[in-house]
């Protein structure tokens, strides 16, 4: 699998919400943790905690988990934008010593940060 690969697998997971959700771009996320899969969707439109954030929620789900990807994906046309996670997740990725963040930018590019 690609990094392409995993952004297509949280982008799907990101748009499970389909019109239970109003925003026009949709948020997902991936982590590998020892060789599984953890995906997560953002839910944020059900509340205003940082905590319901994609990237929060995937760590929430299994420890040790060493790579993340970002992936926002428009539900109009399926197209990536930048899904670069915000200083609260950041926070957070950093406290589960994740090493990798993989984050969309846009179709044909993706961003990687390196902790
Ligand atoms: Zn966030």
């Amino acid at each position: 699998m690609n990094h392409w690969d995993y952004f297509k697998i949280s982008a799907r997971k990101a748009i499970e919400r389909g019109n239970n959700d109003r925003r026009g771009t949709l948020v997902g996320c991936v982590g590998l943790s020892e060789g599984k899969i953890i995906q997560s969707k953002n839910i944020s439109s059900m509340g205003t905690s940082p905590s319901a954030h994609a990237e929060v929620r995937t760590l929430k789900k299994r420890g040790n988990i060493s790579v993340l990807y970002v992936s926002r994906i428009a539900k109009k046309d399926g197209n990536f934008s930048l899904a670069k996670p915000c200083k609260n997740c950041m926070t957070r990725i950093r406290a589960y010593r994740v090493k990798k963040v993989y984050y969309t930018i846009s179709n044909s590019e993706y961003g990687v940060i390196c902790l």
